[in-house]
C-alpha cells in the first residue's frame, strides 16, 4: 500500500536533522551519494503562451521584458546540443512555451529536433504543453527520453497558480506520455505562497504516480517584473532542504533535479539538498529566460563538494 498524506507529513514535519540523516541514508541505497548528473536547458521557442501561469515570463497574459522567438532551427539547437556536451552535460530538455502540442509543421520540426540531438549522443527530454497519446506516440518514436510535466503545486493550491487550465488537464496529459511509455519528469515549484500542507500534497500526488516518475524537478520561485508574483517573499533555503529530502525518502529510485532558482541559494544550501538526494542540475547560465549560475561556479562548487559528474540516467 502506498504512503498516506498523512505519512508524508509525519517525514516532511521531522527535525530537520533527523529528516536529513534518513534522506541521505535512502539515497545511498539506490544512487552514488557523490555523483551529479549535469542537464542543460535550452528554449527552442520562446514567449507568447496563451497559459496565464502567474509565476511564467513568457505568459502573453503578463507584461514581461522577455522577448518572444519563434522555433529554433535544426542546426541551432544541434550547436546548443554540442555546447552543452562540453560544458559536461549528459542531457538535453527542449522548452517550448506553448500551451499544448499542435499537430503540423512545429510539431514535424520538433520531431525533427529530438532525432538531432539524440544523435549528438545526448539524453532528450522535451517540454512542450499538452499533449495526446498519439502525439505522445510519435515523440517516442522519434527517440524522445523523458517528457516534462510539471503539476508546480497541490491540486487545492493550482487555482491560484494558473486559471486558463486545471490540475486534471496536467494529469490526463501525464497520463497519455505514461501510456505511450515515455519516461515521466514531473515536479513543482516552491514561493509561489503556498502553505507546507500544499507542499506536502504536491510531494504526495509525486509519490502516487504508478509507476513513481523516473525524474523529479523541485524549482523555486524566481520572481519575474511584470508576472503576478513578482513581489514575492524570498523562500527559505532550508524548506528547499526539507522538500528534497522528504521527495528522496518517498520517491527513492527518482533523479530529483534542483531547477530553476538555484541563483538564490547558497552553495551551502545546495550542497545540502545534494546531500539529502538531489542528484541533477542544469547547467548554464540561463534556464529557459531565467538566470542560472554560471557552468563555471557550478563546476567549482560541485568540486568543492566532492561530487563528479555522472553519465546519463537512461541505459
Ligand atoms: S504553459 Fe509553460 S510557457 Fe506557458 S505560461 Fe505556463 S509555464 Fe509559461
Amino acid at each position: 500500500m502506498g504512503l498516506t498524506v498523512n505519512d508524508i507529513s509525519k517525514i516532511y514535519h521531522l527535525d530537520l536533522v533527523d529528516l536529513i540523516e534518513e534522506a541521505h541514508r535512502v539515497h545511498r541505497v539506490s544512487f552514488k551519494h557523490n555523483e551529479i548528473q549535469a542537464s542543460s536547458l535550452v528554449s527552442i521557442k520562446t514567449g507568447g503562451c496563451s497559459e496565464n501561469c502567474t509565476y511564467c515570463s513568457q505568459s502573453a497574459h503578463h507584461q514581461t521584458s522577455v522577448e518572444r522567438h519563434s522555433l529554433l532551427s535544426q542546426d541551432e539547437v544541434v550547436a546548443a546540443a554540442r555546447r552543452c556536451k562540453e560544458e559536461g552535460s549528459t542531457r538535453l530538455c527542449m522548452g517550448a512555451a506553448w500551451s499544448r502540442v499542435r499537430d503540423g509543421d512545429d510539431f514535424e520540426h520538433v520531431l525533427k529536433l529530438i532525432s538531432a540531438v539524440q544523435s549528438e549522443g545526448l539524453e532528450v527530454c522535451c517540454s512542450l504543453g499538452m499533449l495526446s497519446l498519439s502525439q505522445a506516440v510519435r515523440l517516442k518514436e522519434a527517440g524522445l527520453h523523458y517528457y516534462n510535466h510539471n503539476i508546480d503545486t497541490s491540486e487545492d493550491y493550482y487555482p491560484k497558480v494558473v486559471q486558463t487550465r486545471s490540475y486534471q488537464d496536467r494529469l490526463e496529459t501525464i497520463g497519455n506520455v505514461r501510456e505511450a511509455g515515455l519516461r515521466l519528469c514531473t515536479g513543482g515549484i516552491l514561493g509561489l505562497g503556498e502553505s507546507d500542507e500544499d507542499r506536502i500534497k504536491l510531494i504526495y500526488q509525486l509519490a502516487s504516480f504508478v509507476p513513481q516518475p523516473e525524474s523529479v524537478t523541485i524549482n523555486t520561485l524566481v520572481p519575474i517584473p511584470g508576472t503576478p508574483l513578482e513581489n514575492s517573499t524570498p523562500f527559505d533555503a532550508l524548506d528547499v532542504v526539507r522538500v528534497a529530502a522528504t521527495l528522496r525518502i518517498t520517491n527513492p529510485k527518482s533523479m530529483i533535479r534542483l531547477s530553476a532558482g538555484r541563483l538564490g541559494m547558497s552553495s551551502e544550501a545546495q550542497f545540502l539538498c545534494f546531500y539529502v538526494g538531489a542528484n541533477s542540475i542544469f547547467l548554464g547560465d540561463k534556464l529557459l529566460t531565467s538566470p542560472n549560475p554560471s557552468s563555471q561556479s557550478d563546476h567549482s562548487m560541485l568540486k568543492r563538494g566532492g561530487f563528479k559528474l555522472s553519465e546519463s540516467s537512461i541505459s
